[in-house]
């Protein structure tokens, strides 16, 4: 086995100690100019770790057409958890004498445009992990879209997953339930702004703090499910 290879084995292992449910490793050369990072920062990284922990089904299930205030906590403990993740992993491979950089799971630094420091998603799509939805969440084939991310870019060695070919295929289970109607046959249609503005909705109306839905999560349980 070679070395990239016995490294990413390794991290594996080390995310599954730590609950992680999906674990990837992506080539992010190409997309690290679209990274919000110092642009010197962002070329000592040629790897992005992708790492996701699943949803809990009850709490999924208590949502009907809008978020429920059970669903926003655990939206944010799912962020913490991913963001202690991210950070024990960072600290595993400083000792081990790489560099890692843990992005935040959840943080809005250009709130005109709605972007983190980089898209966990796209992320997670080269890492193998899913497909790009007509949600626009990232759908993975075991788990649907009821998953939250992270990401840890390095400069370890580690040999990088590959993409999926997967796509919702003949699935149209979101299009029906978001309230939005934000959700349309093709990816590329789909209605950012008809989306956020019911995202401000649900806020404004005090039912959640920040910016979450889950409906199209509910909608979206994985293949085998649906
Ligand atoms: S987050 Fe809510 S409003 Fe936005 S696409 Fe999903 S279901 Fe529709
Ligand atoms: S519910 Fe179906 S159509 Fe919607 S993102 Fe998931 S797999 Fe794709």
């Amino acid at each position: 086995m070679s070395r990239e290879k016995e490294n990413s084995e390794k991290l594996k292992r080390f995310s599954q100690d730590l609950g992680a449910s999906l674990f990837g490793i992506a080539d992010v050369t190409r997309i690290r100019k679209e990274f919000y990072l110092d642009k010197g920062l962002a070329s000592k990284f040629d790897r992005g770790i992708s790492m996701g922990k699943r949803l809990i089904v009850p709490v999924i299930d208590e949502i009907k057409d809008r978020p429920t205030q059970l669903y926003f906590h655990h939206y944010r403990q799912l962020n913490f958890f991913l963001d202690r993740a991210a950070l024990l992993l960072s600290s595993h491979i400083q000792e081990l004498g790489h560099q890692a950089l843990p992005i935040p799971a959840s943080q809005v630094i250009d709130w005109e445009k709605h972007r983190g420091h980089l898209c966990h998603r796209t992320v997670g799509a080269l890492a193998g992990l899913g497909w790009r939805g007509r949600s626009n969440l990232l759908v993975s084939p075991e788990l649907g879209a009821r998953f939250r991310l992270v990401t840890v870019l390095t400069d370890m060695p580690l040999a990088a997953d590959m993409p999926l070919e997967d796509d919702c295929g003949k699935c149209r289970a979101c299009l029906k339930p978001c309230p939005a109607q934000a959700i349309k046959e093709q990816r590329e249609d789909f209605d950012y702004r008809a989306c956020y503005d019911k995202l401000q909705e649900f806020k404004r109306s005090g039912i959640v703090g920040q910016h979450v839905c889950g409906v199209c999560v509910k909608a979206c349980p994985g293949f085998s499910k649906i």
